[in-house]
């Protein structure tokens, strides 16, 4: 099946001697590859060649390849006439690009509570507080608004990396154009959980390495004018339409091309643009539903000495992402995977200032902020996976 975990039979050795499967309980950061991305990759590499450079059938079948990818990428996000789909290397590297795309003087409404990928790379920044509701977040938005004028961007991830819940997306794209901004969503996290698309965000921003796609690349997708307009990305080879003898004489590209400067990375976008073609044709509501009943699997056996932390209360919808506070996330962490070969993340999952707020620690520094323990779990998770984390949470 396409969506088959790759390495899904991982074995590790306890200390015991016993010899158990591997629970990867951290897709939030990585999650494994699946088959359609590795057939594709597989598939494709007896003929890998450059990429709109050359001639011959490597070269020819590489740049179909990598074109046909991003028609796959363009279907899956619901990308039209009006929009562009940039192969990057991240999400980091999108949204960096985006950042650099923004018209002169665009202000950048931002909340706190946001992955350092969403809150540094913005200029012009109005940097909101983490929301304690949905509906805080849109009044604070609206006010922010009409302080703003145009240009703006709000930009907003569309599920948290260390909550999991998810952003009213929708509202905030009503919201946004209502003033004339435009709404910039971190998929990163959604992606991977539940369909995305451009009919509310301007941009999406996603990596392939957290979509079942890990060969290093990533998505923007969003409207083509102000991409069009901006200085190119990375100045260079492909980026570049015609270059004369003297250095400002020279004409960048439009479309894709102008932020895709240098050989691109056509097996990352193969990768990618596979997943996304198995995610099309999947049944996503069935999907869906199995991950809700691991999420409520794991959520109901979380035992009492343990606090799950949520920013928009526990009621509230979310992925396959739990953070819990307790007593030595790090060391924690580390039982679980030497003594019970399960792994995790533990510290602050680069939202610095959103698990200072959640753990309490406002005034805390970086440094200080033990943080917390996260599991999170996507395709090919089990119920074994789940059970096995509890009893051993339950057991410390
Ligand atoms: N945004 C969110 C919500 C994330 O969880 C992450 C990765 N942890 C990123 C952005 C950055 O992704 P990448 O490291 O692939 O650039």
């Amino acid at each position: 099946m396409s969506l088959d975990i790759v390495g899904d039979d991982l074995k590790v050795e306890l200390p015991t001697g016993e010899s158990v499967r591997f629970a990867h309980l951290d897709y939030a950061a990585s999650a494994p590859c699946v088959a359609a991305a590795a057939q594709a990759v597989g598939e494709l590499l007896p003929r890998y060649g450059s990429v709109h450079r050359g001639t011959g059938v490597r070269s020819s079948a590489s740049t179909i390849a990598y074109e046909l990818a991003r028609d796959v990428v363009a279907e899956f996000v619901g990308a039209g006439p009006e929009h562009e789909v940039i192969f990057t290397r991240n999400t980091t590297d999108a949204l960096n690009l985006l950042a650099r795309a923004l018209p002169e003087g665009t202000v950048t409404i931002v909340f706190d509570g946001e992955h350092h990928a969403n809150l540094l790379p913005w200029p012009n920044q109005l940097r909101l507080p983490a929301p304690g509701s949905p509906a805080e977040a849109l009044e604070s938005l609206e006010e922010a608004l009409e302080r703003t004028g145009n240009p703006a961007l709000v930009t907003v991830t569309g599920a948290s990396n260390v909550t999991g819940e998810l952003w009213p997306i929708t509202e905030i794209a009503a919201l946004a154009h209502r003033y004339g901004a435009r709404l910039a969503v971190d998929a990163a996290q959604l992606a991977p959980h539940r369909p995305v698309g451009l009919a509310d965000a301007d941009y999406l921003a996603f990596s392939g390495h957290k979509l079942y796609a890990p060969f290093g690349a990533g998505v923007l997708a969003g409207r083509s004018d102000w991409l069009d307009a901006a200085e190119p990305y990375l100045r260079g080879g492909g980026a570049s339409a015609a270059v004369g003898d003297h250095p400002g004489d020279l004409e960048w590209a439009t479309g894709p091309a102008r932020h895709e400067g240098g050989t691109p990375n056509l097996l990352g976008a193969v990768a990618i643009a596979a997943v996304c073609a198995a995610l099309i044709t999947a049944d996503r509501d069935a999907l869906h539903a199995e991950e809700q009943r691991l999420l409520k699997r794991l959520r109901d056996g979380l035992p009492d000495t343990v606090r799950e932390v949520s920013l928009f209360g526990p009621d509230h919808p979310r992925v396959g992402i739990v953070s819990i506070a307790v007593d030595d996330p790090a060391g924690t962490a580390q039982r679980l995977a030497r003594d019970h070969g399960i792994g995790v993340r533990a510290g602050q999952f680069c939202a610095h200032p959103l698990v200072r707020r959640l753990t309490g620690d406002a005034t805390g520094s970086c440094a200080t902020t033990p943080g917390l323990l996260r599991i999170s779990f996507g395709l090919g998770s089990t119920d074994d996976d789940i059970d096995r984390v509890l009893a051993a949470l339950r057991s410390y």
